[in-house]
């Protein structure tokens, strides 16, 4: 016999027990979450996508901060994309911001500013998957919609006790079917509330509060001392370690920034010129290479190039040491496009940055104010290749 099919049948879990256990606990015990002050799809559906990746406490500032920008579809629609992107800065995944924007623009054109009150429909908009969908219909709408995320996945494989692989399409056929046989008849947005917050809040990724749990009766994982084992972890992917430079190039008080472009990292963000060296000098200290490279790419002529320092980020399985350099131009002719702009520190703050080129551009407003810094800063300096 499989795991999977050791795993609890569906005609012998005691769902009436269950949700009769979970709906008392939540009554004292669900939390108080911003958006769930009012029964609004447009609040759960920014939550949501906003909670893709990311927790509740570090959601929280910017779900108010967004709100008060943008309080319905239609002043969210109105806006531009970069708007929108600075208001998500720091969030990271920015492909969400971007679905957000576009879905705004096709409810206000197409469904006039509403959302459809129907699952399928609800998946028909950029960045809305099964779970999203079922978490708008059911809280905001109450219809018989399950869920199934992070929180949920992890309860509903202990309660069954299912020790396969829970991301693989079978484990996610069978904790879907779960989610659909342990809705109740009514109350459904409540119920799926509930189901979220005991995961996140008791039955936790590590040391699950198994003693104090209200569904422990229920629970095969625990009756058999399985909830350390389930879920079967996802395996981690190895970080590769990779070097890449970032130039903050100026023309006398300002600085040249450019949008990264559909299909790179960080679409719809602005950033200093930047990139990775090829294999050929991948570990190379050769700063007149670097140099000589930061002039091919600007086509301008670059008068000197200078340290400005050195950090470490990291984008999905990549730890990336970003060096980073000030040059200043012989002579340009400073025209901004839709994709270039050159703009002052002072500046910075009305477009949205990449993590790494918001620590730049604040790096670079401290030297500005701070002047002494500056010249310590550009003592030395690379000669340029032209
Ligand atoms: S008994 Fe433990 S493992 Fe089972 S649902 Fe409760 S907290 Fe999770």
């Amino acid at each position: 016999m499989t795991d999977a099919a050791a795993a609890l049948k569906a005609t012998e879990f005691p769902f009436q027990s269950f949700r009769r256990a979970l709906r008392h606990w939540y009554r004292d015990h669900g939390r108080h979450l911003p958006w769930r002050a009012a029964e609004d799809p447009y609040r759960v559906w920014i939550s949501e996508i906003m909670l893709q990746q990311t927790t509740v406490t570090a959601v929280v500032p910017y779900f108010e901060r967004f709100l008060k920008r943008f309080p319905d579809l239609t002043t969210l629609a109105a806006a531009d994309e970069s708007e929108v992107l600075r208001l998500w800065e720091g969030l990271g995944y920015y492909s969400r911001a971007r679905n957000i924007h576009k879905t705004a623009r096709v409810l206000v054109a197409q469904h006039e500013a509403q959302f459809p009150r129907d699952l399928a429909a609800l998946q028909m908009l950029p960045g809305i998957g099964r779970y999203t969908a079922g978490a708008i219909a059911s809280f905001a709408f109450g219809l018989r919609a399950p869920i199934l995320e992070a929180n949920t996945l992890r309860l509903y494989a202990r309660l069954i006790g299912y020790r396969d692989d829970p991301r693989t399409t079978i484990g996610q056929r069978r904790l879907w079917e779960f989610a659909e046989q342990v809705l109740p008849a009514r109350d459904i947005g409540p119920f799926n509330q509930a189901l979220m917050d005991l995961g996140a809040t008791v039955c936790t990724p590590e040391r699950p509060a198994c003693e104090t749990c209200p569904v422990r009766t229920c629970c095969v994982a625990y009756s058999l001392n399985l909830q350390d084992e389930i879920p079967q972890r996802a395996r981690r992917p190895e970080i590769t370690l990779v070097t890449e430079y970032a130039v903050a190039v100026s023309c006398g008080q300002q600085y040249l920034l450019r949008k990264r472009q559909h299909g790179e990292r960080w679409a719809g963000l602005w950033d200093f010129v930047r990139f990775s060296p090829p294999e050929s000098h991948e570990d190379s200290t050769d700063e007149s290479w670097m140099s000589t490279e930061a002039a091919r790419r600007t086509g301008l002529a670059l008068k000197s190039l200078n340290p400005l320092l050195t950090f470490k980020h990291s984008v999905t399985r990549y730890q990336i040491t970003l060096r980073c350099f000030h040059a200043t131009v012989v002579k340009a002719k400073r025209v901004s496009t839709d994709s270039e702009v050159w703009v002052s520190p002072e500046q910075f703050g009305d477009l949205p940055l990449s993590n790494p080129a918001r620590k730049i551009a604040r790096h670079l407003q401290q030297m500005k104010a701070t002047p002494v810094r500056v010249a310590e800063s550009l003592r030395d300096s690379i000669p340029v290749t032209e």
